[in-house]
């Protein structure tokens, strides 16, 4: 039993979105994440899955952390087809994204976990308690100590959202996804904030320049992607058929999302949480702080100003 005093002091828990053949990968992301951070604040867990959960998944994952752990099962009608779609022309899609070497193209789940990660996790039934969420994945590192509480950090400041890397997408994975965002943007503009970060999506045409928060660590606020402008759009897009005729991803949805409808100063770039998903890494290069963290990531390693990163635009806005 979990006898320890509840320190947590904001209504937000972390994301886990996993499957089951994904167990010891994700228990080493936990491990380091509970021994960096969580260990110290006790922040429940909330696993999620397209299918039940295994016994030996849950009681692995529950064994190796200290916090409250929930697991539940995605509702059918948040990870299949709408009626819309056609799906023999998904199908041939898929095939030939697959044959042009699309990353993921030839998926059919991996599309699935897009769409609900872009319109659906914030709405799971295991998710309205809370307004902020870490989201967390297997195989990802935590190479310095967080000595302190990001979600009362993201509070205090009333932010939206916060990241760590960002870069840019792959076109063929969302050739028409700018085009229908700019169909929504001319059809509800008074949806779009004026304190918007489109400079740092766009390039001199007005075109996207492809650039996206990564999706698989985000620290944010749930009420945002509940809001009515965000929902609209995930609708928007959702009827395009994108999602499944092409294979957008959440991580340029989201940012599309927020770079149109938030106040540019409500991101934050989190450069004190040192972060690695293969086969990038963002690590702090601040010497101090990297001997303070204990950090054992190599500072010269970080991804923040490698031409395939659109942070240093970022740190421009
Ligand atoms: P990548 O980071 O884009 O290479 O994609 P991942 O394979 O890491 O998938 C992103 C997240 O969604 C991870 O947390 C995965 O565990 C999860 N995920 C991907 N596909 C599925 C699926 O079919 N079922 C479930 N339950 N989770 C999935
Ligand atoms: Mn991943």
């Amino acid at each position: 039993m979990n006898s320890r005093i509840k320190t947590n002091k904001v209504n937000a828990c972390i994301v886990v979105l996993a499957r089951n053949n994904e167990l010891y990968q994700l228990k080493s992301s936990m491990r380091q994440f509970e021994e960096r951070w969580n260990k110290k604040f006790n922040y429940p867990y909330v696993f999620l899955n397209d299918v039940e959960f295994s016994e030996a998944f849950i009681n692995q994952t529950s064994s190796i952390t200290q916090s409250e752990t929930k697991y539940a099962v995605i509702p059918k009608e948040m990870w299949s087809y709408p009626s819309w779609i056609n799906q023999t022309k998904a199908a041939e899609n898929r095939k030939k994204a697959e044959q042009d070497h699309v990353i993921y193209g030839g998926s059919e789940s991996y599309r699935h976990m897009c769409r609900f990660n872009s319109g659906f996790f914030f709405r799971h039934p295991a998710l309205l308690d809370y307004d902020y969420y870490w989201r967390l994945e297997p195989s990802v590192e935590f190479m310095c100590d967080i000595d302190y509480d990001p979600f009362l950090f993201m509070k205090k400041n009333d932010l939206y959202y916060g990241f760590t890397i960002s870069l840019y997408e792959f076109e063929d994975t969302i050739p028409t996804l700018w085009n229908t965002t700019k169909k929504f943007m001319k059809e509800y503009p008074h949806y779009i904030n004026d304190d918007n970060s489109l400079k740092w999506i766009t390039n001199d045409e007005n075109n996207y320049n492809l650039c996206h928060f990564w999706s698989n660590f985000e620290i944010a606020n749930l009420n945002f992607w509940r809001s009515e402008q965000y929902i609209k759009y995930f609708e928007y897009l959702d009827k395009e058929g994108g999602f499944f005729y092409e294979r957008w991803g959440d991580a340029p949805v989201h940012s599309l999302g927020l770079a149109l409808f938030v106040n540019k100063s409500k991101i934050h770039f989190f450069n004190d949480i040192s972060y690695s998903h293969p086969p990038y890494q963002h690590c702090p290069i601040d010497k101090e702080f990297h001997e303070s963290g204990r950090c054992h990531c190599d500072p010269n390693k970080s991804f923040d100003t490698d031409w395939y990163s659109c942070t240093e635009k970022w740190w421009a806005l």
